[in-house]
């Protein structure tokens, strides 16, 4: 049961880019793992038809029971949802490809854009105590991303340092203005993180201060170095965490964590 007026949970930040291949989705699983190893209890929620995040929290296709599409059209309690990962403290909702035909017959339903807000607003997620809820999103601006801009209280934005980096993101802004101006007036934007950041190219270096000159202090100071270890990490299902806890990558995401952490402190402390 949804009930509005109980106590505020935990965070929820959805990661989005619309483009695909920039890093939200070992973004979700690594950051989630960072947070979760210095003791937050982490809710990865993948709402990727694709089920990259949840393949690589180590939950393969045939043990995926209950899904995110259950989370969001069928009366599932949580508890028949949340699955444990290899990691302490570390939980998932998986999803599958069911989840694809969702954003269609999302259409229909008068609640369309609150599904996932109510979903994760249920009274029997108290029992979990989570800190945080992640939520993985595909690399469109569909209903699910909309979706998981109306059930957060932020959005992390991960960004390639890539050519175009920055193009799509105004497309992406409109969209959260969109969201705050219908449905959650009150979503902020957690912050920018530059992923696959090569020190050595001038492009990764240009992106960076290109993103540093246009967001200022939106753009986190930790940023995440390309690295072998973390695009293998997903084929062995753990975190890079997990899998090489002392890789540049592992480092990267550690450092993720701490600067949010810090940043979500003054926040409330002011
Ligand atoms: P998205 O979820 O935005 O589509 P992914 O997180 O799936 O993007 O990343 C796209 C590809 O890039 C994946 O193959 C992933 O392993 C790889 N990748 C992501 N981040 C890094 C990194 N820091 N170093 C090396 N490879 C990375
Ligand atoms: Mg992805």
């Amino acid at each position: 049961m949804y009930d509005p007026t109980r106590p505020v949970g935990p965070k929820i930040i959805a990661i989005a880019n619309q483009k695909g291949g920039v890093g939200k989705t070992t973004t979700a699983i690594n950051f989630a793992s960072a947070l979760a190893e210095i003791g937050q209890k982490v809710l990865v929620v993948d709402l990727d038809p694709q089920g990259n995040a949840s393949t690589g929290l180590g939950l393969m296709p045939d043990d995926r029971n209950a899904t995110t599409y259950d989370l969001l059209l069928d009366d599932f309690p949580l508890s028949d949802i949340i699955c444990k990962t290899g990691q302490d403290n570390l939980f998932l909702v998986p999803s599958t490809t069911d989840l694809s035909s969702a954003d269609i017959e999302l259409i229909a339903n008068e609640k369309r854009s609150y599904l996932l807000h109510d979903a994760l607003r249920q009274t029997d997620m108290d029992q979990f105590g989570f800190d945080f809820i992640l939520i993985d999103c595909p690399p469109s601006l569909n209903l699910l991303t909309v979706n998981a801009m109306v059930a957060a209280h932020s959005v992390l934005v991960p960004l390639q340092s890539e050519f175009f980096a920055l193009e799509g993101l105004s497309q992406l802004m409109l969209t959260i203005r969109e969201v705050r101006q219908s449905a959650n007036p009150a979503l902020r934007i957690e912050g920018v993180v530059l992923t696959m950041y090569d020190a050595r190219n001038n492009l990764s270096q240009q992106v960076e201060t290109d993103a540093r000159d246009n967001l200022g202090d939106l753009v986190f100071k930790t940023v995440i170095p390309r690295n072998v270890r973390v695009s293998e990490a997903p084929s062995y299902a753990m975190p890079v965490l997990e899998y090489d806890t002392n890789s540049k990558g592992a480092l990267a995401y550690r450092a993720l964590a701490r600067e949010f952490l810090g940043k979500n402190e003054t926040m409330t402390a002011a």
